[in-house]
């Protein structure tokens, strides 16, 4: 068994022969409010995983580079190691969640252009929103990388919300995060790109995200596999 380099609440990472390569493993946990609410669901890791494959595809396809090498298990694939930047990046295209808060605007209202927004990755802070000066304060990233991750984001982002809509499910928002290549410095699209990081609605309204978890909607794995179905994902 190879070493495990990190847990975190919904994955670990596992050491292989290659340094520069890491085992990145699905769980089953679920976590929700700064892991406040926790819980596990049999075959969410392996819906994550597979999703995940699909839809980092979707973002190379697009010219945006990430950490995935491929898929190697049901619950597994090969990534790149970076070293992750401390900054969790959401793209919002219509208003939910915290900016449904901290704007009082209606649940749905749509952002043209999207609103792109910054949070530092620190579970003891409560991630709080940070903008270009605390990222500079606290020297998360150099302005160039983040000017660097805020265009990979948008462009992942949009390229998502179409492949979705082609799909027939909407993408409300989403969360990325990014990491510089071990190897190479460069930045990558890092972490996972799931149900479990992004707000997906049904054509009806259907809320097929983890915020079925957040607020007891319904069935967790019930959602996350009609996004699966939906995306052609086995
Ligand atoms: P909000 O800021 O509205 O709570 O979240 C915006 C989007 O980012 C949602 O799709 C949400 O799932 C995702 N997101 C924000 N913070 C986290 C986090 O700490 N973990 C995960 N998995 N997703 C997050």
């Amino acid at each position: 068994m190879s070493k495990l380099l990190y847990e975190g609440k919904a994955k670990k990472l596992f050491a292989t022969k290659d340094k520069y390569v890491l085992r990145q493993v699905f769980k089953d946990d679920a976590t929700a409010f700064n892991a406040l609410k926790k819980s596990q669901f049999s075959g969410k890791g392996q819906l994550n995983c597979a999703i995940s494959t699909a839809l980092f595809a979707v973002v190379e396809k697009a010219g945006v580079k990430t950490h995935l090498i491929e898929q190697t298990g049901p619950i597994e694939m090969l990534v790149r190691k970076v070293e992750i930047v401390k900054l969790e990046v959401i793209v919002r295209f219509k208003v939910a969640g915290s900016l449904q808060k901290r704007t009082g605007l209606p649940e749905g209202y749509e952002a043209k252009p999207p609103v792109v927004e910054f949070c530092y990755k620190d579970d003891a802070l409560g991630d709080p929103i940070f903008n270009d000066d605390h990222i500079r304060l606290l020297k998360v990233a150099k302005p160039a990388e983040v000017e660097k991750i805020r265009g990979m984001a948008i462009a992942a982002a949009v390229a998502l919300r179409k492949h979705f809509k082609k799909n027939k499910i909407e993408l409300v928002d989403i969360k990325f995060e990014f990491g510089r290549d071990a190897k190479t410095g460069k930045i990558l699209l890092a972490d996972e790109i799931s149900p479990d990081t992004m707000r997906v609605w049904s054509a009806s309204g259907e809320k097929l995200d983890k915020d079925r978890f957040r607020f007891d909607l319904g069935d967790l794995v019930e959602g996350y596999r009609k996004v699966a179905n939906a995306l052609g994902v086995k």
